[in-house]
């Protein structure tokens, strides 16, 4: 069905998976969406199949989707990231007014939504850069959307996307006001990050599961259908039992056991640790997490390394073997703590730096649904920022503390156990080895800072007075001087 001109609330260009979903979703919710992509096969095929979910206006050129569309005009662009989300802002700018939005729902890097904000802030036009999670499904029936830009914009917005995002279990939807120009899609990109992060740990899991304790990819997925009923609930969690649980039907044999062990990625986990290098935030997690995957990748140099030789595993009693699936969840439930600790220090170290004013608790409670990392766990993670809003990290918080404090000797004992019997746990090594670093009373790097004023003069400060200090390392009786 279509409508006449000038009568769409939203517009949405770009209609592959993303797009067309996403204009299906409004459409259902009584939006009447102007519909257009550059080749106009897309734009017919959606109204062809899908035309009596809605009202869908199609239009040929960018000029005619604006011209369909209410004032303040709407317009979502759902295309590729990169130089065709440039390409295709500078086809629609200079159609829209002052006062008119653009919304990016693509997956852009949060510097070019700066950019692009602040180019098309001076001529009245709305940027909101929004992160979208959920995949095609969730574009569909309900996505975590994460929205930044001007806090105008988004009230222009918030019916629309209030509607069409998931609602979480307490009913609220899954969308919030991130902050102004790219708060939304830095978000977006740790979410990602903390998403390679969580599948690396529990990939970790299932190896030490398969290795170490010697199960089958169908009694691990039985263990991990067990754990998702517990404080590991997810989704993630619940699709990793299914993948588990899966036979492939050609041999037979275990789905994962045929499946080619080289794991890709688009990018957005090399950008939160490329990000998070120069925000100076550690979030060893994620790079492990992106490493891993790179590692896995590099088939002719591990085929090289095949013949490296690796220790005897002893076979586990399966009481044992039982006893060492416990722990497991313990350690993959304490790295898990860790891993969005450090994403959480990430978003909260932005957002000082770029002003964003970031609600931390709102982060965890808009991915409670929709997302890809939406968990039980999220709910904590909203009431421990509400609780105190200026908690310095997620290990400062009392039952998070509590619960990695309680499981760390289980922690140490499945990386110990990975170590011995040649397992590799990047993931739960590192967290572990985190949360060793947060808790010390001192750090090796006080002799850093020596050996940095020893060969390059860097000075140092002491920790019984102020102010900075160098010692004369060439001089015999190495004289101490302030230098501020
Ligand atoms: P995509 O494959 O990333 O992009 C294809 C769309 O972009 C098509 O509509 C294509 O038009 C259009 N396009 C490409 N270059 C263009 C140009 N120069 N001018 C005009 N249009 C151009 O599609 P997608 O997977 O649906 O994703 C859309 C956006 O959402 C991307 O930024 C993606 O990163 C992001 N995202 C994707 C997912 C996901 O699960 N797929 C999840 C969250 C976010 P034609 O049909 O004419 O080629």
């Amino acid at each position: 069905m279509t409508a006449p001109t000038a009568t769409a609330q939203i517009g949405v260009t770009g209609l592959a998976v993303m797009g067309r979903n996403l204009a299906r979703n409004l459409a259902r919710h009584g939006y009447a969406v102007a519909v257009h992509n550059r080749s106009a096969e897309r734009t017919d095929a959606l109204v062809r199949e899908f035309g009596d979910e809605g009202v869908f206006v199609p239009a040929r050129t960018p000029a005619e989707l604006v011209a369909a569309l209410q004032r303040p005009r709407r317009v979502l662009l759902m295309v590729q990231a990169g130089a065709p989300t440039d390409a295709v802002i500078e086809e629609f700018a200079p159609l829209l007014e002052p006062g008119d939005i653009l919304v990016d729902g693509g997956n852009a890097h949060f510097a070019d939504t700066r950019r692009r904000e602040a180019k098309l802030r001076e001529r009245g036009i709305h940027f909101v850069g929004t992160g979208v999670s959920g995949g095609e499904e969730g574009a569909l029936h309900g996505p975590s959307m994460m929205p930044g830009g001007s806090k105008e914009a988004y009230e222009a917005l918030a019916p629309l996307f209030q509607d069409i995002a998931a609602k979480a279990p307490d009913g609220t939807p899954t969308v919030t006001h991130i902050g102004p120009d790219g708060a939304g899609h830095f978000v977006k990109m740790v979410h990602n990050g903390i998403e390679y992060s969580d599948m690396q740990l529990i990939g970790e899991a299932y190896d030490l599961l398969r290795q170490a304790a010697g199960y089958e990819p169908a009694r691990i997925a039985e263990i991990f259908r067990e754990w998702n009923r517990g404080r590991l609930g997810s989704y993630l969690i619940e699709i990793t039992a299914e993948v588990l649980a899966h036979t492939d039907a050609a041999t037979g044999r275990p789905f994962v056991d045929i499946v080619a062990d080289r794991a890709g990625q688009k990018g957005t986990g090399r950008w939160t640790v490329q990000t998070a290098l120069d925000l100076g935030t550690p979030v060893t997690g994620i790079a492990e997490a992106v490493f891993a995957r790179a590692v896995s990748g590099h088939t002719r140099l591990r085929e090289a390394a095949r013949a490296l030789p690796g220790p005897d595993r002893p076979e586990l009693h399966p009481d044992d073997a039982a006893r060492f699936a416990e722990q497991v969840e313990q350690a993959l439930y304490a790295s898990k703590v860790v891993a969005y600790a450090q994403g959480w220090h990430m978003i909260q170290a932005a957002s000082e730096e770029y002003g964003w004013g970031i609600d931390p608790a709102a982060v965890a409670a808009i991915w409670r649904a929709g997302s890809i990392v939406r968990a039980g766990f999220l709910d904590r993670i909203t009431a421990a920022y509400r609780a105190n809003p200026d908690l310095p990290g997620l290990l400062a918080d009392e039952g998070f503390a509590r619960e990695a404090g309680a499981a760390q000797a289980a922690w140490r004992t499945v990386v110990s156990t990975a170590v011995r019997d040649g397992v590799p746990v990047p993931g739960f090594s590192s967290a572990l080895a985190y949360y060793d670093s947060l808790r010390a009373e001192r750090l090796p790097a006080a002799l850093i800072q020596g050996q940095r004023d020893f060969f390059g003069a860097h000075t140092y400060r002491r920790t019984d007075r102020e102010g900075s200090y160098h010692t004369l390392w060439a001089t015999p009786d190495r004289p101490e001087t302030r230098t501020e």
